[in-house]
């Protein structure tokens, strides 16, 4: 799969927000983003006025860096999320959501989706007791995620636990972490998920 190799702090200034790419980096003062608010090759204070195709681009890229995607893999998820029942926006946030590397890194057992993704393609999962390495699998509710018995000794993971307490982390998702476990208990709702992204101009960019 094709990735992006550049610098993440870059992507926060970007999109104008924090998209928390580099785990506790992200909640210390060492934060690029916090520093540096406005993007590169501006100036402080100055942001440059979008157009609405601008602006319904930007907010795209918002949402595909902070889940880590490349534009095919987006593009993808989107098709599916139109084929569903219901609001296609909600439903692009929800299937996000679901995926695999985002419940290991929400449920705390990864720093960052990136980490996640390579725990989970190194076989460090199970879910509903059989391993899974595919980072984009979609979670249904009530499958149960855990970390593979030899694998809860891997200082990365247990350092990631030891920091997860700090983070907020939707209703959806429940975690007993004394048992390295996790499971999804209901499909994401729009009003559960914790985004601040405008969905519906991800939706009118995608229906030009
Ligand atoms: Fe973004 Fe995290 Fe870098 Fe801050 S430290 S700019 S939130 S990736």
């Amino acid at each position: 799969m094709a990735k992006y190799n550049g610098p993440v702090c870059k992507l926060c200034r970007r999109e104008g927000g924090k998209l928390f790419l580099k785990g506790d980096r992200c909640f210390s003062d060492k934060c690029s983003y916090d520093k540096r608010e406005y993007a590169p090759g501006e100036h402080k204070g100055i942001r440059r006025k979008l157009s609405e195709y601008g602006e319904q681009l930007r907010e795209k890229q918002k949402l595909k860096r902070t889940y880590g995607l490349m534009e095919k893999q987006f593009k993808k998820t989107y098709k599916t999320a139109e084929r569903m029942n219901g609001i296609t926006g909600e439903n692009l946030l929800s299937l996000l959501e679901r995926r695999l590397d985002n419940a290991v890194y929400t449920m705390g057992f990864a720093v960052s989706r990136k980490s996640a993704r390579l725990l989970i393609t190194h076989g460090h999962f199970l879910v509903n007791g059989k391993k899974v390495n595919i980072p984009s699998y979609i979670l249904k509710p009530s499958e149960k995620i855990s970390v593979l018995e030899n694998s809860k000794k891997l200082e990365v993971i247990k350092n990631s636990v030891d920091s997860s307490a700090r983070k907020t982390r939707p209703e959806y998702y429940e975690v007993i972490t004394e048992e390295f476990t996790g499971n999804l208990k209901s499909i994401p709702l729009r009003d559960e998920i914790i985004s601040t992204a405008n969905e519906k101009l991800i939706v009118e960019l995608y229906s030009k």
